[in-house]
């Protein structure tokens, strides 16, 4: 069977075609172009079966990114892997409005609760030098995860494993910007079945999906801090009102984002 031929059994699945190609692709260990290149040629037989186990796996939801291994994030490569969230395009806004506070203020030490795979902090490492980054998570798998990114890009994070700001008290008082796009869908919503190959506590924050908030602002005194937090699009009242912060909109003009300013300067 030609790889033309195999591409085709992916279509009649109901799936994109340019997937097709990336998990041949990755079977074959070979770039994307490469199967282009050579979308006549016999399949080797030996990696069929492979192949079409994948061709499964995707059509019973199981997502890309975890087979791929990898996904893009504000421009840049990460590795993700089962076991840790899969980042979204409306936390390159977060990022984005880290970097304007970054920047206006001047901040020198940041500190990212609920990492996941990393990408915020991480990117805020990269791309603004002069910043030591933070970071915590519930879940090993995702501290381990953050790890490798962070590596994987050379920068100097300070990650560590526990809930909210815990792991660093110690530095606590020096800390001027807390970042965060914590848990916030609500207990029981109904999900797509990809997300339900993505890890429960990355997702889900009780009944309402404010657990977490609720207990990250009872917890901390947040005076002379910054708090920019990622938030679901119904949740932006109950949230300025908790806090007395402001929410901003994402591209698709969905309330999303919440931002305390009580950096005393
Ligand atoms: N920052 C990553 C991103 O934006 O792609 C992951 C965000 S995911 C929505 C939330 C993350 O917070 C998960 O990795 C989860 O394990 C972690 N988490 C949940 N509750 C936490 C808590 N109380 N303290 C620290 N991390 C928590
Ligand atoms: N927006 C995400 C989703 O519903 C939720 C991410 C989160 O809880 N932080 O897939």
């Amino acid at each position: 069977m030609t790889f033309l031929e195999v591409i085709r059994i992916y279509k009649e699945k109901g799936l994109p075609e340019r997937e097709a190609l990336l998990l041949i692709g990755k079977i074959m260990n070979k770039k994307k172009e490469y199967i282009l290149a050579h979308i006549n040629e016999e399949c080797p037989e030996d990696h069929l079966e492979e192949i079409i186990q994948l061709f499964e796996k995707r059509k019973n939801g199981y997502p890309l990114q975890y087979i791929l291994g990898e996904v893009e994030f504000y421009g840049r490569t990460f590795y993700v892997e089962e076991g840790v969230l899969i980042p979204r395009w409306e936390t390159e806004g977060l990022v984005d409005i880290c970097k304007e506070y970054i920047h206006k203020y001047n901040l020198k030490r940041v500190l990212d609760i609920g990492v996941g795979s990393g990408v915020i902090a991480v990117t805020i490492a990269v791309e603004c030098k002069s910043v030591q980054v933070y970071g915590t998570d519930i879940s090993h798998k995702a501290i381990s995860v953050a790890q490798k990114n962070a590596m994987r890009y050379s920068v100097d994070c300070d990650f560590r494993l526990g809930e909210f700001a815990e792991p660093f008290l110690d530095v606590f008082d020096n800390i001027e910007l807390i970042v965060s796009n914590p848990p916030y869908v609500r207990e029981g919503t109904v999900i797509q079945k990809e997300l339900e190959y993505e890890p429960a506590e990355a997702l889900f924050a009780g009944y309402d999906g404010l657990n977490f908030y609720r207990e990250f602002f009872k917890r901390y005194n947040l005076e002379g801090k910054i708090v920019i937090m990622e938030i679901g699009d119904d949740q932006g009242n109950y949230l300025s009102s908790l806090t007395g912060g402001k929410v901003l909109k994402d591209l698709t003009s969905k309330d999303r984002y919440l931002v305390i300013d009580k950096l005393i300067s």
